[in-house]
């Protein structure tokens, strides 16, 4: 039997929260992403930089970057995506367990950027797998990272801004 409108702010008025238990992980999940160890090119160099002491991205209860996949929930692509490293990139995002996220870090990641017409390039990360923020800039800075990661943690909470699905397979 559902509750209506009334009873649930009679409930509120007496500090009772009524939510579901997905929504109450995802408060979770959005306060400690466990992004994997694994970088492409420069704008992994940016990525790390993040990460340390500088910029502290643990400030943000980020900072536990995984060296499995098996145990990260979040995939920062930082660098350029080359064919010959595209099915690993593919295979490294399907071993990691639900619910799964991805950032596209720098212009290489989100459209090739400057090697786009390269033979060997792959003009966006998004043609292999589905990607949830893109950060522009080549690199974009620490800054901007954890811009991208504030962006992801409204996303999460926020379930009904759609996932952009335009990836190939
Ligand atoms: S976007 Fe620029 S800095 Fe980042 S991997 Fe590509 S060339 Fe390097």
């Amino acid at each position: 039997m559902g509750l209506d409108e009334e009873k649930i702010q009679e409930l509120e008025k007496q500090g009772i929260i009524l939510t579901t238990v997905n929504k109450l992980m995802n408060y979770a999940r959005v306060n400690s992403f466990w992004p994997v160890t694994f970088g492409l090119a420069c704008c992994a160099i940016e990525m790390m930089s993040a990460g340390a002491a500088r910029y502290d991205l643990s400030r943000f209860g980020y900072e536990v970057f995984r060296a499995t996949p098996r145990h990260a929930d979040l995939m920062i692509v930082a660098g350029t995506v080359t064919k010959k490293m595209a099915p690993l990139v593919k295979r490294i995002y399907e071993q990691m367990p639900e619910p799964k996220w991805v950032i596209a870090m720098g212009s290489c990641a989100t459209s090739g950027g400057p090697f786009v017409d390269s033979y060997h390039v792959v003009p966006g990360v998004d043609t292999l797998i589905p990607v949830d923020v893109y950060i522009q800039g080549c690199p974009p800075r620490p800054e901007a990272l954890i811009y991208g990661m504030l962006q992801l943690k409204k996303k999460v909470i926020h379930p009904e801004i759609a996932r952009l699905k335009n990836h190939g397979n």
